[in-house]
């Protein structure tokens, strides 16, 4: 077998090896408990940001390592991955929401929030969606309205991670109505603001330790301080930082898809049919060997997209064909894993039967497949 194409370097691997030691001890134990409780106690985050797994990018002086390299956040993912800790909503935290403080944040609101977002007492989330616009961004119809010295926000917001444990929450709201995209703006709304209230914490087919809730705000008076990035300029934020949240999706994807490659090679081995290992059947072996094959070329192009994110030059087109072809990628890879599992692939005692339910949002969230190719073939000019 051609050897698995890496970018990491031993630092990479030594903090695999924290990284590691951590989810064994403090998570891998207890996720089955927080699927029946549909949420990650806070206390977790604490501890993560004690071992050094939040914010590796928050520069030194507001309380992080300030190590700019998305290689880091990459073996986090494959370590959460490898144990199935989809509970876990770190990599919305590191990979996403905490970049735009970083990136869009005055030296004051980097102050006020990044510490505590590098030690887990602050758990961030980002709240685009509503019940009204998912796809169609521009069709929010919360808004917040100038008032002088604060925004007075209404509106109501779904599906968010994190939805229920975060303390600060990035809002997509309408600052000028009339304007389109160009009357969208970023606001920080803060745990206990009067009129910011959680809906349910929703009942999903998958990522069952994972918060996932409906936020109302009524009449909320979010401060001018709290304005994040440009007044009017929320669309070119988001269309800026998604590419970075498009290549995090496809990272948890390519590795989802070594793992389940893994657990189907060990399965092949050694449940016997017919007199024999099922990895003794063509058809097995062949299912396999396709899988080994679409593994090495969605690491390969993963590994691309890494670096070129690092680099600061990872674009827009390519950043959603990682995301769409990763992802449909990582679909059909876990049905044929199920598929080789046979009837105890659909037992939930089985890794490979936790990996099915938990692919299926892959393709939807953080833009679906569809919006990806239609973001591509507009770079295409058609
Ligand atoms: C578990 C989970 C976690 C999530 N986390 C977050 C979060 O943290 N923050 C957040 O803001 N949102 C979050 N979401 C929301 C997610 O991003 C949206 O569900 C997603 O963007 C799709 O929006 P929608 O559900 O409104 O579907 P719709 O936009 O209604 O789409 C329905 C279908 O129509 C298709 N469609 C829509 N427009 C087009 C078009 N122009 N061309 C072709 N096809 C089209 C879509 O591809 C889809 O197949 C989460 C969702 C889930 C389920």
């Amino acid at each position: 077998m051609p050897t698995k194409p890496s970018i990491y370097e031993p630092e990479h691997e030594d903090f695999r090896a924290t990284a590691r030691a951590f989810l064994d001890k403090e998570v891998a134990p207890h996720h089955e408990q927080w699927e029946k409780d549909g949420i990650v106690p806070r206390e977790v985050w604490a501890k993560a940001g004690e071992a050094g797994l939040l914010c590796f990018d928050v520069p030194e002086e507001y309380g992080g390592p300030g190590i700019d390299d998305f290689r880091f956040n990459a073996v986090l993912t494959e370590e959460i991955t490898r144990i199935g800790a989809s509970g876990l909503g770190f990599s919305l935290h590191n990979d996403i929401v905490v970049p735009y403080l970083n990136t869009l944040g005055t030296d004051e609101q980097k102050r006020r929030w990044l510490p505590g977002c590098v030690s887990g007492e602050t758990i961030t989330a980002i709240a685009m969606t509503e019940p009204g616009a998912g796809s169609d961004l521009q069709g929010v119809r919360t808004t917040a309205v100038d008032k002088g010295d604060h925004y007075l926000l209404n509106g109501s917001k779904i599906f968010i991670t994190n939805g229920i444990n975060a303390d600060l929450v990035v809002v997509v709201a309408k600052t000028d109505p009339e304007k389109g995209a160009h009357g969208i703006s970023l606001l920080v709304v803060e745990r206990g603001m009067e009129g910011f209230s959680r809906g349910r914490n929703l009942d999903k087919m998958g990522l069952k330790a994972q918060d996932t809730a409906e936020l109302v705000f009524e009449d909320v008076v979010v401060p001018k301080e709290n304005l994040l990035g440009e007044l009017n300029g929320g669309f070119v934020h988001l269309m800026t930082e998604l590419p970075r949240e498009r290549v995090s999706v496809a990272t948890i994807a390519v590795a989802a898809i070594e793992r389940v490659l893994e657990l189907c090679l060990d399965y092949a081995k050694t449940r016997e049919a017919f007199g024999r290992p099922i990895g003794a059947f063509q058809n097995t072996r062949f299912v396999l060997a396709e899988m080994a094959t679409e593994a090495h070329i969605a690491r390969v192009f993963v590994n691309d997209c890494i670096t070129k994110l690092n680099a600061g030059e990872v674009d827009t087109s390519l950043a959603s064909m990682a995301k769409w072809w990763t992802t449909e990628l990582q679909k059909k890879i876990v049905d044929a894993g199920v598929q080789i599992h046979g009837g105890y692939g659909y037992m939930n005692e089985y890794p490979i039967a936790k990996a099915y339910v938990d692919s299926r949002i892959q393709t939807i969230y953080g833009g679906t497949t569809e919006i990806q190719k239609e973001i591509i073939g507009r770079f295409l000019g058609v």
